[in-house]
């Protein structure tokens, strides 16, 4: 079969948003959107390309100061009656359009287009972002082969509707548990209800006032919710064992540890056991190449509410933003769109700040 990303689509990040959203790629069957990918940068004379499972890296080597990373995953979440891509109007709609092919386009457009950009570029196109960390492209090539990481600042093109949004809030998931004394209800003063406890760790909840943080003018809204309730054995129990799980989302002023040593403050008197912890991302605004990128946009920054793989940059030392057309709202949604008028916008952007001034 021809590769459908021909020279005139790679040549309109438009048309290729949809040329790529029309490559079916739900996580862990990336291996044709790849193979097609790596054609199209094995073909680019001022690039070298790798690739490692499904996940695809090309770089110019022009030695330049700086080197900076464009990356994009290639997978979505399933289909749902979104498959292939429709435009109505100046809306494109199909699974991918907003998360985040239009980004990855913007990547590929890129790395084809600019033969002589003003600082080495990565191109990294990835797989397995919408399930869990161990599949994640980016995740594993930092085990395999961490220096095709290496840069002085990365740009992820997740969707966030045009503006720049910078580092991202760390999240922790913790079970709070009560224990109590099993009875029969008919006599249920002879136990102690383990539901009735968990009140406690409600009002607690209902009571919490999260914290607002601003870093760098970035203001980032921390939340700690319930997300989930387990407990009761039978219709005539008395419970003696009852869970709330929580979910904290923090904002990236706070490590990891700080994040559990507060959660475990706010419940010092019950159980409290940590099942997921992922720290967040500061800003990361001081970078020159970051500098640079927020002058070419022209608006204000604002921070990250969501975690995203910024964070794995982030934790390699390297400071990165979002940046991407799609709206964040629409992602995962079978409604799922994106404006093309805002995909050429951000091309504009991107293209300027990597042109030599
Ligand atoms: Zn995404």
């Amino acid at each position: 079969m021809k590769n459908p990303l021909t020279p005139e689509v790679l040549a309109d990040p438009v048309a290729l948003t949809r040329a790529l959203v029309d490559i079916e790629s739900v996580s862990r069957n990336e291996k044709a959107i790849a193979d097609w990918v790596e054609d199209v940068l094995r073909g680019v004379p001022h690039l070298t390309t790798y690739r490692y499972s499904n996940t695809v890296m090309a770089r110019t080597s022009l030695g330049r100061d700086q080197r900076v990373v464009l990356a994009g995953h290639l997978d979505t979440v399933p289909i749902n009656n979104n498959f292939p891509a429709t435009v109505r109007g100046d809306l494109m709609y199909g699974c991918g359009t907003s998360d985040m092919k239009s980004g990855v386009a913007y990547a590929l457009h890129l790395a084809v287009a600019l033969t002589e950009p003003r600082y080495d570029v990565t191109y990294f196109f990835y797989e397995a972002e919408e399930i869990e960390s161990a599949y994640n492209g980016l995740f594993l090539v930092s085990e395999a082969h961490p220096e095709w990481l290496t840069a002085d600042f990365a740009l992820l093109l997740e969707p966030t509707h045009g503006i720049v949004e910078a580092g991202c809030q760390g999240t922790l998931r913790a079970t709070v548990g009560t224990s109590g004394v099993r009875a029969h209800s008919a006599r249920s003063w002879h136990g102690v209800n383990a539901i009735h406890a968990a009140g406690e760790v409600l009002r607690r909840l209902e009571a919490y006032e999260a914290r607002r943080v601003t870093v760098d003018g970035c203001e980032y809204r921390e939340g700690l919710n319930a997300v989930r309730i387990n407990g009761g054995v039978a219709g005539n129990v008395v419970p003696d064992r009852c869970t709330v799980e929580v979910n904290y989302r923090f904002a990236p002023d706070r490590s990891p540890e700080q994040a559990e040593a507060h959660v475990r403050e706010v419940f010092a008197d019950f159980e409290v056991a940590i099942t997921d912890l992922a720290s967040g991302a500061l800003p990361g605004l001081e970078a020159a190449p970051a500098q640079e990128f927020l002058a070419a946009v022209g608006t204000a920054p604002v921070g990250k509410l969501g975690w995203t793989d910024v964070a794995r940059f982030a934790a390699l030392g390297t400071p990165a933003l979002n940046f991407g057309p799609g709206d964040p709202n629409l992602a995962h949604h079978p409604d799922e769109h994106v404006e093309i008028g805002k995909i050429r916008d951000g091309a504009a952007v991107l293209r300027r700040w990597l042109s030599v001034a």
